[in-house]
């Protein structure tokens, strides 16, 4: 297969190649990354691409769907048997689609919905105010106190006066472990619908590394290509305890992907790489994985405060974990995100509770532990990454964001100039090539 790409298209194959370089010899450290298996690549790569399958298994639009209805129904089977649920559609083409399916299912315009803010670590599609979430329905958002801990007598209140139809838990900034019980009760109370977006966790639940929401939530949420170490894609599952609340949830969900929601014809592919990431993820090897992603992250969390780094919310209960660079001034993370990259160490900026500076120019970075854990490093390592961290993050100390727009984009460019000449981040660069080496890539 690769042969024929680099016959037809020598461009793409040369780029693929370099991305490929790139990782051999860095640390994907952004906490919603992995690396997927072989297997879950030969899958997406395969013929089931070409089919069209408008519909779900038994009721299709399309002819000649016999053996993708198998797929489908596998990865379903394999989806409620992972998480301990009665429903699963597999269809959603990424997180975001699915969250949209969601609200198609559950709300009117104009009904409101509670989520976590963005700025406090929640999902855009929670609610966020330039996402269709936030202007379609009416956001409620909750806010993390300054300790960086979900502020759940804020979440009683809002709910209470607010009355929403939705709630979601689940964020993409959070270190510590969702509260899913709390929220279930307020839900109830209420008469609102709850749902866990475990996006960034769902492998970690598979593993037992996590609390799983299924007591709790009616409605389960998931991409399936961060923890979970699958294809780019996502699932919606329904709970007993939702089928309980409101028996047509299911069927409310399905009609909500399709043909009501934004998609069309579901990617085969994608279906059948899920069932396959699926069936890796329920191997004991992949609970160990899952726990070791937690001890690895909790180690680095040690080694950075070791080193005098601050954590929001102290630490990590899962796989991730969010500096607060505000001691060194605001907006620091654009500097220690560039400055990290530049030795070969791929982490995002992002904004911390109360961030004195702005989402794009945010004063923290997040930092996660799958993609590595992947790659079969252990604690000695992220003792030695912290180190590695540290050290950078006090290489650029001294840069300040400058007040206006114009001097900012100045002052970033000089500093991408100056790094690039930067001696000590050159070597940590090359120690950092040499620890790759000896954990190599799963493909
Ligand atoms: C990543 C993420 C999503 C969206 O997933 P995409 O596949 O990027 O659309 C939704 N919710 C949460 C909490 C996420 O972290």
């Amino acid at each position: 297969m690769k042969k024929s790409l680099r016959k037809t298209d020598p461009e793409i194959y040369e780029l693929i190649e370099a991305e490929a370089q790139r990782r051999r010899v860095g640390l994907e450290m952004i906490p919603s990354e992995n690396h997927t298996s072989p297997a879950v690549l030969e899958v997406l790569g395969s013929i089931l691409t070409d089919k069209y399958s408008e519909g779900y298994p038994g009721k299709r639009y399309y002819a000649g769907n016999e053996f993708i209805d198998k797929v489908e129904n596998l990865a379903r089977e394999r989806a409620k048997k992972a998480f301990g649920v009665p429903h699963a559609n597999v269809q959603p083409y990424s997180g975001s689609p699915a969250n949209f399916a969601v609200y198609l299912a559950t709300m009117k315009p104009g009904d409101v919905v509670m989520g976590q803010d963005l700025p406090d670590g929640g999902h855009l599609t929670h609610g966020w105010k330039f996402n269709i979430s936030g202007t379609l329905y009416e956001r409620a958002p909750y806010h993390v106190t300054k300790e960086g801990i979900i502020d759940f007598e804020e979440v009683r209140v809002l709910a209470k006066e607010k009355k929403p139809k939705l709630i979601w838990c689940g964020a993409t900034a959070y270190p510590r472990e969702f509260p899913f019980e709390e929220f279930a009760k307020i839900a109830d109370e209420v008469g609102a619908y709850f749902a866990a977006d475990i996006a960034h966790i769902a492998g970690l639940v598979i593993a037992g590394a996590h609390k799983s929401p299924v007591p709790y939530a009616d409605i389960i949420t998931t991409t399936t290509h961060k923890t979970l170490r699958g294809p780019r894609g996502a699932l919606i599952m329904v709970t007993q305890k939702g089928l309980d609340k409101d028996p047509e949830l299911a069927e409310k969900i399905d009609k909500a992907v399709f043909p009501f929601g934004v998609q069309g014809g579901p990617h085969n592919h994608q279906t059948a790489a899920i069932a396959v990431a699926l069936k890796e993820a329920m191997t004991p090897e992949f609970k160990e994985y899952g726990k070791q992603v937690v001890k690895n992250a909790k180690a680095l969390g040690e080694s950075l405060k070791e080193q005098g780094l601050r954590l929001v919310s102290g630490g990590t209960d899962n796989h991730m974990l969010l500096a607060d660079l505000t001691p060194f001034g605001k907006g620091t993370g654009v500097f220690a995100q560039d400055a990290l990259d530049a030795a070969g160490i791929t982490v995002n900026k992002n904004t911390i509770p109360k961030d004195p500076s702005s989402p794009f120019y945010p004063s923290g970075i997040r930092l996660g532990t799958p993609a590595i854990t992947t790659r079969g490093m252990k604690e000695k390592e992220m003792k030695i990454i912290g180190k590695w961290i540290a050290e950078i993050i006090q290489e650029v100390k001294h840069c300040q964001l400058p007040e206006t727009k114009e001097e900012r984009i100045v002052s970033l460019k000089q500093f991408k100039k100056d790094i690039a000449g930067n001696k000590r981040l050159k070597e940590i660069k090359g120690q950092v090539a040499e620890l790759c080496s000896r954990f190599p890539l799963p493909y």
